[in-house]
């Protein structure tokens, strides 16, 4: 296949353009890298099988020839990212999903759209479901990012509706692993270069709010699994194991064996009280669970960022 993965330059899009050349795809990556960072794919430059474009996706995306397959990855993901960027958040989840979803009209290239947890908001069911409607408010400083991914889920839909797109919706619970940007600000990025550091762990509130946390890994092997299925999705591709914030300081502590101070700090406006993934329908319809717990998850990234 060839097959374009716009954000290809961030966390996740590096990953999966890793994974697509694996298994012998050839990859466009289109990128403006706003949040993105070019080593992530610097290992790239010289395979041929791979091509850079740097662009807004905003504005179009300028690739020439066929295409099998589009992946729309492109967005600000982190929380302060995505405050300090509240526009082009917005922008990039409408008109960047409408552009993405254009191209792989006009190609009659299959599509999968990375929706998010956050479409929930601050979930009063739990775990979630896909048939969850979610909780968002709609203009809280959140929304810049919660909106945007819900519209982009609506266009999506309404592409498979009205034009036949074979276009599909990934709902990706927290993720982490190497290459998370270590300055982007969220918990494990923060938790982990901190531990390394020796620098106080900034928990944000008590520490009772959850997350649930998939390895890198895992996860690009989930989104694979439903691009090569016959699934439209939604569909939540996360690890259930679920933990508080005080929980995680815990583990990284262990990983690490850091004895850093906890301190806490205000906890962000609108913040999810509590976030796990029912997966009944990533396991029966696509025959996938995570493997890789959270201890060996965590392991791995901090050695990442001792290199
Ligand atoms: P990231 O910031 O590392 O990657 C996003 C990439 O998109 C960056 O390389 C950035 O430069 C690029 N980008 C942003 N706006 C763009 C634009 N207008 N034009 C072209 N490129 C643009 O974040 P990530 O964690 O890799 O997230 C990737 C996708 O997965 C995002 O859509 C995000 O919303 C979604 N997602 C991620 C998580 C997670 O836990 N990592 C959870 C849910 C959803
Ligand atoms: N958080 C924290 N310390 C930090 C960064 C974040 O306690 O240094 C909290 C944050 O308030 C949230 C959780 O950790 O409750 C997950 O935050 P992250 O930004 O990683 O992802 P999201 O809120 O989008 O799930």
């Amino acid at each position: 296949m060839r097959v374009v993965v716009t954000g290809g330059g961030g966390f996740l899009g590096s990953h999966l353009c890793d994974a697509l050349l694996a298994r012998g795809d050839e990859v466009v990556a289109v990128d403006n890298f706003s949040t993105g960072r070019r080593e992530n794919i610097a290992h790239l430059d010289r395979n041929q099988h791979f091509k850079l474009i740097e662009a807004d996706v905003v504005d179009g995306i300028p690739v020439d020839g066929a295409i099998d397959a589009v992946l729309h990855f492109a967005s600000p993901a982190s929380p302060p990212r995505y405050l300090e960027l509240p526009i082009e958040t917005l922008r990039v989840g409408s008109e960047g999903t409408r552009n993405a979803l254009e191209l792989a009209r006009m190609n009659g290239a299959r599509f999968l759209v990375a929706s998010t947890s956050e479409v929930y908001g601050d979930p009063s069911i739990h775990p979630q479901p896909e048939t969850y409607w979610g909780n968002v408010n709609p203009i809280g400083v959140r929304s810049v990012y919660d909106e945007a991914k819900r519209f982009g889920e609506a266009m999506t839909a309404a592409y498979r509706r009205t034009f036949n797109v074979d276009a599909k919706i990934v709902r990706i619970f927290n993720t982490y692993g190497p290459r998370l940007d270590p300055g982007d600000g969220r918990v494990v990025s923060n938790l982990l270069t901190q531990a390394i550091a020796g620098e106080p762990l900034t928990v944000y509130g008590d520490g009772s709010q959850t997350r649930s946390f998939c390895y890198v890994e895992d996860e690009v092997r989930g989104l694979l699994a439903l691009l090569d299925s016959e699934e439209a999705g939604p569909i939540n591709i996360g690890n259930p194991i679920e933990m508080t914030m005080l929980e995680l300081v815990e583990l990284v502590r262990e990983v690490t064996g850091s004895t850093s101070e906890m301190v806490h700090r205000p906890l962000p406006q609108d913040d999810p009280k509590q976030r796990k993934p029912d997966i009944t329908l990533a396991k029966e319809r696509l025959g996938w669970e995570p493997r890789i717990d959270p201890r060996e998850g965590l392991q791995r990234t901090a050695e990442w960022y001792r290199q």
